[in-house]
C-alpha cells in the first residue's frame, strides 16, 4: 500500500479507505466517534459510508464549519458528547474534515480522559498536506490562533484525494500555497513540477504525497519546533499578520493560503535583500505565485499594525521578529532577525509589483 511512516503511526494514501477498515478490524475499540463539520457531514461522510458500507456502530459529532468555531465552547460540546455517549478510554475519535476539525477534534481527543486514540481523515488540500501531519492540536481564543493545544500523535492519517473534489475552489487554492511552500523550502524539482500545473485542481495524489513527505521529514527531525521545523514557517511571519488583519477588516477576508502567498513574495524579497536569494529566483517565485494568487491591494497605512501583529507572534524570541528564509529554491534557513524597515520595504515591493 502507498504509505509513509511518521512518529509511531502510518500515513496512508488510500482512495479505497480499506486502511480504515483494516485499522478498525485490527483494533477493538469500545466505541467509534466521527467528528465532522456541517460541510464534511454533507459531502464527505456519504463518501466514507459509500466506500465502507459495512462500517457500523459509530456516532457522529457535528460542529458548525469555520475557524470562528475552533474554540473552547465547541470543544466543551465535543467533550460533553463523548461523555453523554459514554466514551471510555478505549474509544476512538475519527476526525473527518479540514484543519478546523482535525485540530479541534484531535485536541478534544488528546485531553478527554487524559487522552484517547484518534485518526485523521483530512478532507481539504490544506489539511492533507499540512494540518493533519505533525502532531499539533489546538483551538483559538478570540482572534489568537492555536494558542491552546497539545502535541499529540494520531493512530493513523488516511488521505483520500477524492474528498477534495467537492472543495470550493478558493479552499483548494488556499491549500496550494502550502504545496508551493514545500517546494521552495525543500525541493526544487517538486517546486518546478507544481508551479507548472494549469490549476491546483490538477494536483495528483503523488504530488500530495510528496508534500506530506516533505512536512513529515521535517517534523520527524524536529517534532517540537526547536529548530529545523521553523522552516515550515516560510511565508507565515508576514502572511499570518496580513491574514489576521484581513480577518478583522476586509469584508471578504483572505484565505490562509492567499495571505501566505503574499507572505512568500515579501519574504522572498527580504531573502534577496539580505543577500541569501538571487534576484532571478526572487522573480521566479514572485511570477509563479502571482499566476495562482491575484494581487491583493495592500494599503501602506496598515504597516505599523502589521508589525505590531508580527511582534506578538508566539514564534518570536525576546520580542525580535524571526523569519525563515530560502537561500535558493529548495532550501531554507531559520532564525533570521529582520529589521522593521526591511519588512516595510518588502511590503512596498509587493504593493509596487
Ligand atoms: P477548514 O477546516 O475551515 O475547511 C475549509 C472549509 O472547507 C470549511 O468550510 C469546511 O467545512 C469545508 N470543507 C472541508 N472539506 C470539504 C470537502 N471535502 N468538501 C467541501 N467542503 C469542505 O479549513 P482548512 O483550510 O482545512 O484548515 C485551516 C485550519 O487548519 C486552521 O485552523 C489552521 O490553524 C489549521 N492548521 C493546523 C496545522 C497543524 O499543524 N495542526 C497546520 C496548518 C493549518
Amino acid at each position: 500500500m502507498n504509505q509513509l511512516t511518521s512518529s509511531g503511526y502510518n500515513i496512508y494514501f488510500d482512495n479505497t479507505l480499506s486502511s480504515l477498515e483494516n485499522f478498525l478490524a485490527e483494533n477493538s475499540y469500545s466505541k467509534v466517534f466521527i467528528i465532522t463539520d456541517e460541510n464534511t457531514g454533507k459531502y464527505c461522510l456519504p463518501v466514507l459510508q459509500n466506500k465502507l458500507p459495512n462500517l457500523d456502530n459509530y456516532d457522529i459529532i457535528e460542529i458548525p464549519y469555520g475557524e470562528e468555531n475552533k474554540n473552547i465552547d465547541f470543544c466543551i460540546g465535543i467533550w460533553k458528547m463523548l461523555l453523554d455517549f459514554e466514551a471510555d478510554r478505549n474509544a476512538l475519535v475519527i476526525n473527518l474534515g479540514g484543519g478546523v476539525v482535525t485540530d479541534m477534534g484531535s485536541f478534544a481527543a488528546s485531553t478527554y480522559k487524559r487522552g484517547i486514540d484518534f485518526l485523521q481523515i483530512p478532507t481539504t488540500l490544506l489539511s492533507q498536506v499540512d494540518a493533519s501531519v505533525g502532531g499539533k492540536t489546538g483551538i483559538d481564543i478570540d482572534s489568537v490562533k492555536n494558542i491552546i493545544g497539545t502535541f499529540a500523535q494520531p493512530k493513523a492519517v488516511i488521505i483520500c484525494d477524492e474528498f477534495i473534489e467537492t472543495l470550493p475552489e478558493n479552499q483548494l487554492i488556499s491549500g496550494f500555497a502550502e504545496v508551493i511552500k514545500h517546494g521552495i523550502i525543500a525541493d526544487n524539482v517538486y517546486y518546478n513540477e507544481v508551479v507548472k500545473l494549469a490549476s491546483p485542481k490538477e494536483i495528483t495524489i503523488a504530488q500530495i504525497k510528496r508534500s506530506v513527505e516533505i512536512k513529515n521529514e521535517v517534523v520527524l527531525e524536529d517534532p517540537f519546533e526547536k529548530g529545523l521545523r521553523k522552516i515550515l514557517n516560510f511565508g507565515h511571519t508576514i502572511g499570518h499578520a496580513i491574514e489576521s488583519w484581513s480577518l478583522e477588516n476586509d469584508s471578504k477576508s483572505l484565505t490562509h493560503g492567499e495571505a501566505i502567498a503574499i507572505g512568500m513574495i515579501t519574504e522572498a524579497y527580504i531573502a534577496n535583500k539580505t543577500g541569501m536569494l538571487s534576484v532571478e529566483e526572487l522573480n521566479i517565485i514572485k511570477n509563479d505565485i502571482l499566476k495562482f494568487f491575484p494581487k491583493y491591494s495592500l494599503k501602506s497605512d496598515i504597516y505599523d499594525v502589521l508589525l505590531e501583529i508580527m511582534q506578538h507572534d508566539k514564534k518570536n524570541i525576546s520580542g525580535k521578529i524571526n523569519f525563515s528564509l530560502p537561500d535558493k529554491i529548495g532550501n531554507c534557513k531559520f532564525n533570521i532577525v529582520v529589521s522593521h524597515d526591511l519588512i516595510k520595504e518588502s511590503l512596498d515591493y509587493y504593493r509596487n509589483i
